[in-house]
């Protein structure tokens, strides 16, 4: 029998209007909530972080994008970054109308990328607002983390272990390496014009041990910057996370739409003779409308010099 602990549900929760509040600060923190703003919650709420982690689910559902099934939910990663301070990292679903449900992005997804892509080095928790789908629990078994880290629902709390038993991961195919622990980067892209860093190192950072598609999406605002997605890549593929789909979450994230009055263009950078990537991001971009021509590079790889 699993040991799963049944907690005794918390009363606490935020008023509607301190939700309100709530989410107005972590939209304008493009989904993260600050290490200083949850302990400032704790000490406010006089609530440790598991409960305030708790009562921010409803938050987190907020911005799930849920045309399809209506059904809202939110993620929260309680992760810690190389300084060791702990922020809470959102997550929501998003789903594509008119579009294969594969495509959807599962908030703990989105939470567990949004973690990635900001720095955070090591999860601590993942708050999730509903159980975990067979799905998610695959995804969450790719990280570095996966047999410590605390999988908290409303009412109970769990590690991946008891959720998923007799596990397919990335050991099955001979990959040492995991999401937020990755190989040590041994190539760079040959470019011959001048070009996004910031893209080519989201490229770079790419976890693809599996096709070697170091891949990376940027999706320009007109007034709201730049949103990056990366490639994350799972032992059992279906669950892998397309960098589209990962910079759609990250721009969500921060309370925008994918509109022609928000979205100025879109970028898709893959490693040349590894493309994949070109299809499954039309497939998703069809959901909208009037939005601007997906421009897709393809840059060949090199091997970076070895330094003595
Ligand atoms: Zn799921």
């Amino acid at each position: 029998m699993p040991t799963t602990s049944l907690q005794t549900a918390t009363a606490f929760s935020f008023s509607a209007g301190q939700q309100q509040q709530l989410y107005l600060t972590i939209k304008r923190h493009a989904g993260i909530l600050p290490s200083t703003d949850v302990a400032a919650l704790c000490q406010q709420y006089n609530q440790p972080v598991d409960v305030i982690l708790r009562a921010c689910l409803p938050i987190a559902a907020q911005f799930a994008v849920a045309p399809i099934s209506q059904f809202f939910v939110g993620a929260i990663v309680c992760g810690l970054d190389a300084q060791g301070e702990q922020h809470f990292y959102f997550g929501a679903n998003v789903e594509f109308t008119q579009q294969a449900l594969s495509l959807v992005v599962h908030a703990e997804q989105s939470a567990i990328n949004n973690a990635w892509l900001n720095g955070a080095k090591k999860i601590v928790k993942i708050a999730i607002s509903d159980a975990p789908c067979g799905y998610c629990r695959q995804f969450m078994n790719e990280l570095a983390d996966a047999q410590s880290f605390d999988i908290l629902l409303p009412k109970q709390q769990f590690k991946l272990a008891e959720l998923l038993p007799y596990a397919f991961g990335p050991q099955d195919l001979g990959n040492a390496y995991s999401l937020f622990n990755p190989a040590p980067q041994l190539h760079g892209f040959a470019v011959t014009t001048e070009f996004d860093e910031q893209l080519l190192s989201c490229a770079l950072a790419a976890y693809v041990p599996y096709s070697g598609n170091y891949s990376a999406v940027k999706i320009s605002t007109f007034e709201n910057g730049d949103f990056y997605g990366c490639y994350a890549e799972n032992a059992a593929y279906s669950p892998s996370l397309s960098p589209l789909q990962s910079a759609v979450s990250q721009l969500h994230l921060a309370g925008l739409t994918m509109s022609k009055e928000v979205v100025k263009g879109i970028e898709l950078l893959q490693t040349q003779g590894k493309e994949n990537q070109l299809t499954a991001s039309q497939a998703v971009l069809a959901s909208y409308n009037d939005l601007p021509a997906l421009q897709s590079i393809s840059l060949p790889l090199k091997i970076k010099p070895t330094v003595i």
